[in-house]
């Protein structure tokens, strides 16, 4: 049984997260058009759309991990505006340094990569923790649960539900972070669109690695 990651997979998973990203468009414009300015699901497709051209210049049979998310990384980074461009491309950066050098990954290098990653998306939003309503309220708690380790195919189904729990509890919060901290109050009772994205991410993790086989 396969048990880890390797750079093919991650390159597939990339083209995965873009259908995604295409497919939840509408849906994630939506959610930011109650507590943002309606641009989320576009500026998402369009990241996404841009590191997949890029990695058409990747052989993903002849490099390392830490090569294709840093591509995705910099795309995002380069054409993605507002907040989850630089938040995004960073957390894809983040995720390829710890994975330099490395052509497989299992559950615990993993969960290291979404650490670095995450300690990015924290650091460059301004300290963000749990519970301000934004894409760390999914992607924590993805981490705590891809830390217990164990075989990938269950690893990654318990982040992929800890990522839905998390997006969830969005709706219950106010926004203390981004523009839908200009709300305040009013910001209580809307789904976080970044959380969203952040659970799509993990789910296209998920459903890819359950499908190829393993
Ligand atoms: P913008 O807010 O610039 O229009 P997007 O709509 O693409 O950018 O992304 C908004 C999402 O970014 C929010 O839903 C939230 O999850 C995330 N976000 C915004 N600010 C922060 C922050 N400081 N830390 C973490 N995530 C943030
Ligand atoms: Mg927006």
């Amino acid at each position: 049984m396969k048990d880890s990651l390797t750079t093919r997979d991650f390159y597939n998973i990339m083209f995965r997260i873009r259908d995604y990203m295409r497919e939840n468009r509408d849906y994630l414009t939506n959610l930011d058009s109650a507590i943002g300015d309606a641009d989320h699901g576009i500026n998402m497709e369009r990241g996404f759309n841009t590191a997949c051209d890029h990695l058409k210049n990747v052989d993903p049979e002849n490099t390392d991990i830490g090569t294709v998310l840093m591509t995705v990384g910099n795309a995002l980074l380069q054409v993605v505006g507002g907040a989850a461009g630089p938040l995004y491309g960073m957390f894809f950066m983040g995720m390829a340094s710890r994975a330099s050098g490395l052509r497989a990954a299992d559950s615990r290098v993993l969960a290291e990569m979404v650490e670095a990653g995450l300690r990015n998306v924290q650091d460059i939003g301004g300290g963000t923790v749990p519970g301000e309503k934004t894409m760390v309220d999914s992607i924590y708690p993805a981490l705590e649960a891809l830390k217990e380790g164990g075989p990938m195919l269950e690893a990654l189904e318990r982040a992929v539900k800890a990522a839905e729990r998390g997006m969830r509890s969005t709706i219950d919060m106010v926004a203390k972070k981004g523009r839908a901290s200009y709300l305040g109050e009013r910001s209580r009772g809307h789904q976080d669109p970044g959380a969203t994205s952040s659970y799509l991410i993990f789910k296209a993790f998920y459903e890819y690695f359950k499908e190829s086989g393993s």
